[in-house]
């Protein structure tokens, strides 16, 4: 565990793996502190992934360890991604998945974005 009690990061990781460019990825949108890219399981007409450059297991990590400089950045490009992706007028989901009770697969920091139909009101 690290210093935050969350699991060290895996630097064997899809995303990282996708960050290196070692795995192909449908790219949305990429700047200094986030790559977006087209989920290959997309459950939403639209559905997007949204990551850190950073190496942060979960929104704990992250929220916890990184820089104002990088979170600003982060949701400044989830929400230009939503922009560019035309989803802004209609509307759209965030998600993230949190740890083993929160479902989350893949240890490096995600925020889904799913749009391009009405997906109504949602909770577990
Ligand atoms: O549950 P979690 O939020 O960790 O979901 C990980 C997501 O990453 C899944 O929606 C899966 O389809 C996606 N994925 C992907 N490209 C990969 C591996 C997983 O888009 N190479």
């Amino acid at each position: 565990m690290s210093v935050t009690g969350l699991p060290p990061y895996d630097d064997s990781n899809v995303f990282a793996r996708i960050l290196r460019g070692e795995i192909p990825a449908t790219k949305v949108h990429e700047d200094d502190h986030a790559l977006a890219f087209r989920d290959i399981n997309p459950q939403t007409p639209v559905h997007v992934l949204v990551i850190p450059k950073g190496r942060y297991v979960s929104l704990a990590d992250f929220s916890a360890s990184a820089s104002e400089a990088e979170i600003a950045g982060f949701w400044r490009a989830v929400g230009k991604v939503a922009k560019d992706l035309g989803l802004e007028g209609a509307g759209y989901r965030v998600l993230t998945n949190m740890g083993e009770d929160g479902g989350q697969e893949v240890p490096h920091f995600h925020v889904h974005i799913f749009g391009g139909r009405r997906i109504g009101r949602m909770v577990p």
